[in-house]
């Protein structure tokens, strides 16, 4: 993990109003079943589920970018609503461009949770690159936050648990739902 007086970790989680999230790997732990048809399922965790529903409650945009483009993941966005979803895309660099000049942000304020080499040119651009704990050594390399749990096991929950925290956000969500 990048680490260094210079960088204020929290200062960048708090400019955070947009997090692109990879599918494979992230949101899932890599695994692909295949049945006999050719068909892909995937595992998806309801932590994360839950956790990208209190992003967007909480005003910070979910996006999801992946290099594959199979129904599993399609089926998952449009569950949790993420509109900005994107498949079948290895270079995700412009497809976050694209987001970007829509939406009218910049790289400033977009956080990117990533954990193979076609995550590492967006790592190197957003201001808060983010790694799952089973990442690759180079993209683990590039982060300047990484979970503690790998991807598939709420790694991504663990990521808006700590940008909704740093923008001082997480307490009032829980207080609606604690009762
Ligand atoms: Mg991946």
């Amino acid at each position: 993990m990048r680490q260094g007086p210079a960088v204020d970790l929290t200062a960048r989680a708090r400019r955070v109003s947009l997090l692109v999230l990879d599918v494979d790997g992230v949101m899932t732990d890599g695994g692909l079943l295949y049945d006999a048809s050719g068909t892909v399922r995937k595992r998806f965790h309801v932590h994360d589920g839950l956790g990208i529903k209190l992003a967007q409650e909480a005003g910070l945009e979910v996006a999801m970018i992946s290099g594959l483009d199979q129904g599993a993941a399609a089926a998952r966005a449009r569950e949790l609503g993420v509109v900005e979803y994107h498949g079948g895309h290895l270079r995700k660099l412009p497809i976050l461009e694209d987001i970007l000049a829509r939406k009218g942000l910049t790289f400033e304020h977009t956080a990117f949770l990533g954990d193979d080499w076609v995550d590492g040119p967006v790592m190197a651009r957003v201001g808060l690159p983010m790694a799952v704990a089973d990442a690759q050594p180079e993209i683990l390399d590039m982060a300047l936050w990484v979970s503690r749990r790998p991807g598939g096991h709420g790694a991504v929950r663990e990521a808006i648990r700590y940008l909704l925290s740093a923008q001082g956000r997480l307490q009032g969500l829980w207080r609606k739902w604690e009762r």
